[in-house]
């Protein structure tokens, strides 16, 4: 058994009762947290011990919604569908397992230097992502691009063959889940072979749902209802779906999800910049239904620092709103942490005992947190939601290993994944086809 012990930090273990342990313990032991309290009940330190002094301890983030990325920053001057259209689409055609592997690498380390320990991954060649999760030690459920077969994307068999390959890789850190493009891309009779096939392999589902104006206009147009609606119909939705986006929701549709057990992904961030909309959060929240946060991709969101998420998950509903009541920030700690953890049904997002060993330990000795009274949780979570950003994680642990620590990536050579993640990027600009635009997806 391998054994770590995290001393003298102010530990923010988001539990139910919202515990702040000001010089509390934290003993970690192999994957798992066997120990959170006060020093002087700790287990006495064996192993490897981490001084946490002028640190916050909490969970790592949960990034519910994301795509690896291999194209930020790139013609992302263009309207969403067009886009889609000449970028984004001929770009994940033009991968390979050996450029997905790189993407997934600069993707993952950028998250990990930002304090997430999950990622939601919706891409391709999820052999290469699967391989990279494995090495860089992120904890990664990947699906595919399932789409119809006319738009060339992925299909149900890449994810069974993936699912052989590497469900459970990682020491069960790795999984594979069925994922939908969306519905623009995909027939009821897909959405319904889709769901056969999660319940026939027992693994999640993720989708984008309700994004934009002009899907919910698709749909309408092309079944007659709402994108949830359609969902709804196929059996699609259940407690081990995450339904992204989801900015446009009727009434019933917010119904729909609440019954279902559905948790959806906000995703603030994504949603203005691709200027879709602001989401119904409050009444998401009010009928009670389970909402995380993610960043979506970098080619629509091109920062993946989820504390940035995080604010924006507060303050863009305070604005359009003109209501300062809502998004207090434990309620949107916990949306980063661990709603997105049971989302995917992982027992993370919160310091426990017998929970993952999945924290952080956030730098709190610079300007970004002064003034801070160090016994005053509300002051301690208001900076943490509003004034932090990722440049504040100091250390990043996964399933009990140390990943990053003083900012420096411990299992990749982040110079090299870097370059490499450029060079994949030149490779697919050079072997991308822009097909003619086709008016049967618009
Ligand atoms: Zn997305």
């Amino acid at each position: 058994m391998e054994r770590t012990t995290i001393t003298n930090g102010i530990v923010v273990t988001l539990d139910d009762d919202d515990t702040v342990l000001v010089g509390g313990t934290v003993v970690l032991e192999d994957d798992k947290i066997a120990y959170v309290g006060p020093a002087d009940k700790a287990p006495r330190p064996a192993g490897k011990v981490i001084d946490a002094s002028g640190k916050a301890v909490m969970p790592g983030l949960v990034d519910l919604h994301y795509h690896t990325a291999i194209a930020k920053g790139w013609s992302d001057h263009l309207p969403l569908w067009e886009y889609l259209d000449t970028l984004w689409y001929p770009a994940i055609r033009a991968l390979d397992d050996e450029t997905a592997y790189w993407a997934a690498l600069a993707s993952y380390c950028e998250s990990i230097k930002c304090g997430v320990t999950t990622v939601n991954d919706m891409y391709r060649r999820l052999e290469g992502l699967a391989t990279a999760a494995e090495e860089i030690g992120i904890r990664a459920v990947l699906s595919n691009d399932i789409a119809d077969p006319e738009h060339d994307l992925d299909s149900l068999d890449d994810t069974r063959a993936a699912h052989a390959a590497k469900h459970n890789a990682g020491g069960g850190r790795i999984e594979i889940a069925v994922g939908i493009e969306w519905l623009p891309m995909a027939s009821e009779q897909l959405l319904r072979d889709a769901r056969a096939l999660a319940d026939e392999l027992g693994i999640k589902f993720h989708i984008h749902l309700n994004e934009s104006m002009t899907e919910v206009d698709n749909s309408l147009e092309r079944f007659g209802r709402r994108p949830t609606e359609v969902a709804y119909d196929c059996g699609v939705l259940g407690p081990d779906c995450v339904a992204a986006h989801c900015v446009w929701l009727s009434d019933r549709e917010i119904s729909l999800m609440a019954e279902t057990g559905t948790h959806i992904s906000h995703n603030p961030g994504s949603n203005a910049k691709l200027g879709n909309g602001v989401a119904r959060l409050p009444e998401m929240l009010a009928a009670g239904i389970n909402v995380g946060l993610g960043h979506d991709a970098a080619e629509c969101n091109n920062s993946r620092d989820l504390f940035e998420t995080v604010k924006l998950a507060s303050i863009i509903h305070r604005a359009v709103r003109q209501d300062a009541s809502l998004g207090q920030p434990a309620d949107i700690l916990r949306m980063a942490t661990r709603n997105g953890g049971r989302a995917l049904g992982h027992e993370t997002g919160r310091l426990a005992p017998g929970w993952k060993a999945d924290l952080i330990l956030i730098d709190l000795s610079g300007p970004m947190f002064v003034p801070l009274l160090a016994e005053h949780t509300a002051q301690l979570y208001s900076h943490l939601v509003f004034a932090a950003n990722g440049s504040c994680v100091d250390t990043t642990i996964i399933d009990g290993k140390v990943v990053m620590a003083g900012r420096k990536m411990t299992t990749v050579d982040e110079e090299l994944v870097c370059a490499k993640a450029n060079e994949a990027f030149t490779t697919v600009l050079g072997r991308m086809v822009v097909p003619d635009p086709d008016p049967g997806t618009h």
